[in-house]
């Protein structure tokens, strides 16, 4: 499997600075080893997905709806999404879940959808810090792992500990490996052996400078990378500090569609 570094732009980017964004990861030209996906707001991913057209970057959303289409102001499909160039979307994000009061069974709503309109989910999950200092990290990300990650799951797993993000604090590297061989081995009861084939991402104050640290850990297959994926010369040096290492085993995500 080759490593997944996912840029999530949250609400950022307008029209020039994401052209400017999106040439620059063009130039930068294909990364070895690794598969480059930038996920911006809405309404510049059609710009974005035909800036990018032909190149190594894929382009995905943060969020969709469960739903195909109809009465639902202001939300996006997956479909809508497909149809606007993305191969990817981001499902359950921490400040979705705390900002939009999402719950596990409406994230698993949602992988679903995004799965039946050709997209790759990437479903995050992670815990508060309280629930860290308690000792619940796990029981609370493997609850939430049952909750949000549909039968017949074909997609990518970020986890992001809340109080990682935005912080510039990551949690130790056995702590990193703990919960990611924890989270494969929930994967594995819950899906069988198709658990073994989804990516586990990492996501929390992702730098170029400890990039490849956590990377190197077992089980992690890549980043979900948030304020450094907003400089061009930051997410490339995440990515080409990925790229020195060696990933592991399985199959890559293609850029017509879904592939964990
Ligand atoms: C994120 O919000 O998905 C994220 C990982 O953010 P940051 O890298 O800024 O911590």
């Amino acid at each position: 499997m080759r490593h997944l570094i996912a840029g999530n732009w949250k609400m950022n980017g307008l029209r020039a600075p994401a052209l400017a964004l999106a040439a620059a990861l063009r130039n930068a030209g294909p990364i070895e080893g690794c598969d480059l996906l930038a996920c911006p707001p809405a309404t510049v991913l059609a710009l974005l997905a035909d800036a990018l057209a032909g190149s190594h970057v894929m382009v995905g959303g943060q969020d969709c709806h469960a739903a195909p289409a109809g009465p639902h102001t202001g939300d996006v499909s997956a479909s809508m999404l497909r149809d606007a160039g993305a191969t990817a979307v981001i499902v359950g994000h921490s400040e979705r879940r705390q900002d939009h009061g999402e719950t596990d069974r409406a994230v698993r709503a949602k992988a679903h959808a995004a799965q039946a309109a050709g997209l790759l989910p990437i479903v995050c999950v992670g815990e508060t810090e309280q629930e860290r200092l308690d000792g619940r990290a796990d029981i609370v990300v493997g609850s939430q792992l049952l909750g949000s990650v549909p039968e017949g799951f074909i997609g990518a797993v970020a986890y992001e500990p809340v109080w990682a993000i935005g912080t510039g604090r990551t949690p130790a590297d056995t702590e990193v490996a703990d919960m990611h061989a924890a989270i494969r081995q929930v994967l594995l009861d819950h899906l069988g052996p198709d658990g073994a084939a989804v990516r586990i991402l990492y996501g929390g104050s992702v730098k170029a400078a400890n990039v490849a640290s956590l990377l190197a850990l077992p089980e992690v297959g890549g980043a979900l990378v948030g304020g450094a994926s907003l400089m061009a010369a930051d997410f490339i040096a995440i990515a080409r500090a990925a790229s020195t290492l060696s990933p592991p085993a399985a199959s890559a995500l293609s850029k017509d569609g879904a592939g964990a």
